[in-house]
């Protein structure tokens, strides 16, 4: 109800007028996870292309935590007014069953603006791990007497799904632990207070060329062009474990279709900066296609990917609450 009372208040506020002079003032975009995360970092470079073309600046606010559920509710509490916006991925998806008591209902409450990229994850170890490929990491962690840990960023998030994907996949057990972002995950690991961790590319790349952590393999089906020595997945003997993280940038409920538009058009040009594409392909990803860079192809996204794996969630029993 106070969405419906707000955003319609705000309609009458917001003639065309106001959308066509929007913005007007800084935008905020809350990311749902820690500071020099892979979300962070792919956040940041989108906000300073999109900052560049609106002639308006835009500031980051990290809020992990939960998954990314508490910077999500906090971004769909927000006015509808363009002025407070969401980047995060499809852990807005897996949240909608793995949470089920969330604040807001995950069906309803965005108004999507498009899709950024899907970013490649990569299993990864500190860098004194006794395994050097993914087959001896396999079986060293079905030794009876060892204990591993695995760093994510929550129940939901893309590092806990990948790594739950490893272990459904090898029959192995590690001990997960929630941070609240792969950031502090990474610097946990390059201070070898954890074993493993499997994150975006976004934010190992560096670190695998930079050997201060153990690159085992990638989750695409292609080998990344910044690390051409590491191998897929599948190569490495996990056959066809694949799994990308979509990255979309998104508003609460009632954005002005004006508003929309706008955005969506910066979004689309932003995609095809070359500045933008150069700093995504450093961290070895891509710009997303314009086909899926659309409102259209957001919502869709979000919402194909909520029923994807919500049977995959209820199967496994496991929730976060
Ligand atoms: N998006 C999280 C972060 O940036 C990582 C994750 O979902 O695993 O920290």
């Amino acid at each position: 109800m106070r969405h419906l009372m707000s955003a319609a208040a705000l309609l009458l506020a917001l003639g065309p007028a106001a959308a066509q002079e929007y913005p007007t003032k800084p935008i905020t975009i809350i990311v749902p996870a820690a500071a020099g995360g892979p979300t962070d970092t792919i956040s940041r470079i989108t906000a300073q292309a999109v900052s560049k073309l609106l002639g308006q600046q835009i500031t980051i606010e990290n809020v992990g935590g939960a998954g990314g559920t508490i910077g999500t509710t906090r971004a769909v509490r927000a006015e509808p007014d363009g002025y407070t916006l969401l980047i995060y991925h499809v852990g807005l998806s897996t949240a909608a069953t793995l949470y089920r008591n969330l604040p807001y209902d995950t069906r309803q409450a965005f108004t999507p603006i498009g899709l950024l990229t899907d970013a490649p994850m990569t299993i990864i170890a500190r860098s004194d791990y006794p395994a050097n490929t993914l087959k001896e990491l396999v079986d060293h962690l079905k030794k009876p007497d060892v204990k591993a840990s695995m760093g994510n960023a929550g129940v939901g998030s893309a590092s806990h799904l990948c790594g739950m994907l490893f272990m459904s996949e090898t029959k192995v057990q590690v001990t997960t632990v929630p941070y609240r972002g792969t950031g502090p995950v990474m610097n946990d690991l390059i201070g070898k207070q954890i074993d493993l961790s499997c994150d975006q590319a976004t934010n190992t790349t560096g670190p695998i060329l930079g050997k201060t952590v153990k690159g085992y393999a990638v989750t695409t089906k292609a080998r990344l062009k910044s690390l051409p020595d590491l191998p897929t997945a599948d190569e490495a003997g996990l056959k066809g474990f694949e799994l990308g993280v979509w990255h979309g940038l998104f508003a609460p409920k009632g954005l002005p279709p004006a508003i929309v538009a706008k955005l969506s058009t910066a979004l689309r040009a932003a995609l095809k900066d070359p500045d933008l594409v150069k700093r995504f392909n450093d961290i070895n990803t891509e710009p997303m296609s314009d086909a899926r860079a659309t409102p259209q192809a957001a919502e869709r996204t979000l919402l194909s990917e909520i029923d994807r794996w919500a049977p995959i969630i209820k199967a496994s029993g496991q929730y976060a609450d």
